[in-house]
């Protein structure tokens, strides 16, 4: 018996990838009392010493000023989130990118994972007078976090990657663009850059041609920027980003260290930041004020964007060069390939011929206390069966270095066992 008996109430309460990712977490905790456990799932960010520093030094110098402390934690924002973080959001980008933006132009949401919740729903699904609407990933494997946030079915609709391998081990997807020409029924399209769980990081000029495409379609596209530029700037290839009154951009504080927080951005034109506020004011009265308080005045002098590119970048780009060689020793007599790890803080593990699904790995290495996230969850949209989605794997390399090196020799003992056995 439940009551739980609407439609909303069980879409919003089935078995998803995300909830299961989230549960890992708190499983994760409860297991580590028993059982040594390596934390390679979920989407925690590192935390990083100098980093959580300046965090500390900030909460100080709020503690001390009767102004931010209100601000901080007093009262509600605006259902747009707090004016003086946006105002500072909209400075820092014309400044480092020349984008015409004001703060008008900028949203605050609970974390970009409510934002995406929104503009789906915003953009896409039931139309009056006419067939529903849906959004376009160009490419799977694409963000576990978008699939199951369709307030109606078949929400999102996607196409394969093609695969580029370079010969090395490494591996790169594509857009397979003659593929997505005859997609109909397109509300936006939706890209994470960085994408996670690949770590890919599409060419300017793919952005470029998603843009054009939205363009001809007279439809917004999305460019999920979690991991990116101009912050926390994890993106170790292609240094260009793209905004203009057709893109809607979504960035957040969490990948900075600051998940807690529930920060996202969404920096788009008029007319789609004021849908967002009014889902705001709906749905939570406003956004929270206490990462944008805390992180306002590191914009304005550009300290974030130096801690950006001296401190975390290079953290993770040393982590993942690292996390690289291991996967590499550990797995040297197995068909591994990894792809480009070109941004974000994963590296995804491809094991061509894999003999067991990638989620029966992933139940045998949780019951070997290691976490990670079994590849099949990432095709959202994808309605064609395709063997490549069972024999991948995501791993998170920013937790300490030691589970991690831990972690990966039991995948690979796994891995070599899933061979053994066939
Ligand atoms: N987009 C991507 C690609 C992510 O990986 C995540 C979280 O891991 C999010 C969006 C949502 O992040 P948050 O809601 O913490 O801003």
């Amino acid at each position: 018996m439940t009551v739980i008996e609407s439609t909303f109430g069980r879409r919003m309460t089935r078995a998803t990838g995300a909830l299961e990712l989230m549960n890992d977490l708190g499983e994760a905790v409860a297991m580590s009392g028993t059982q040594p456990v390596h934390m390679l799932g979920g989407g925690n960010p590192a935390r990083v010493p100098a980093v959580e520093a300046v965090y500390r030094r900030r909460l100080a110098e709020i503690s001390a000023n009767d102004a931010q402390f209100g601000r901080f934690a007093a009262a509600y924002s605006a259902p747009a989130g707090d004016p003086g973080f946006r105002a500072a959001v909209a400075e820092l980008l014309e400044r480092e990118y020349g984008w015409p933006l004001a703060s008008h132009n900028v949203a605050l949401t609970a974390g970009s994972q409510t934002a995406f919740f929104a503009l789906f729903n915003l953009l896409a699904g039931e139309r009056q007078g006419d067939v529903p609407s849906r959004i376009l990933l160009p490419l799977a494997p694409e963000y576990i976090g978008y699939a199951d946030l369709g307030l109606t079915d078949g929400l999102l609709v996607s196409r394969r990657a093609r695969i580029e391998e370079s010969g090395d081990g490494f591996f790169k997807y594509r857009v397979d663009f003659d593929a997505l020409e005859s997609i109909d029924r397109v509300a936006a399209l939706c890209v994470s850059r960085p994408t996670n769980p690949t770590g890919n990081v599409l060419s300017i000029d793919e952005l470029r041609r998603l843009d054009a495409m939205a363009r001809d379609r007279g439809v917004p596209l999305i460019v999920d920027a979690a991991y990116g530029l101009p912050f926390p700037g994890l993106q170790y290839a292609e240094p260009e980003c793209l905004w203009n009154d057709n893109v809607i951009l979504c960035l957040s504080l969490s990948k900075l260290g600051l998940p807690a927080t529930r920060t996202g951005i969404v920096i788009a034109r008029e007319e789609i930041i004021e849908a967002v506020t009014a889902f705001n004011a709906t749905a939570a009265l406003a956004p929270a004020s206490t990462g944008p308080v805390l992180v306002e005045p590191l914009l304005r002098t550009g300290e974030l964007l130096e801690l950006c590119r001296n401190t975390i970048r290079p953290y993770y780009e040393g982590r993942c060069r690292e996390a690289v060689d291991e996967l590499r020793a550990a797995c040297r007599d197995l068909p591994l390939r990894i792809h480009q790890p070109e941004g974000a803080f994963f590296l995804w593990l491809w094991f061509p011929g894999l003999p067991i699904s990638n989620e029966r790995l992933y139940r045998r290495l949780k019951s070997r206390g290691v976490f990670v996230l079994s590849g099949h969850h990432f095709f959202p949209g994808l309605d064609e069966p395709w063997p490549h989605a069972q024999e991948c794997l995501r791993i998170n390399y920013s937790q300490p270095r030691e589970n991690v090196v831990a972690g990966i020799a039991i995948i690979a003992e796994e891995v070599r066992r899933a061979f053994q056995e066939d």
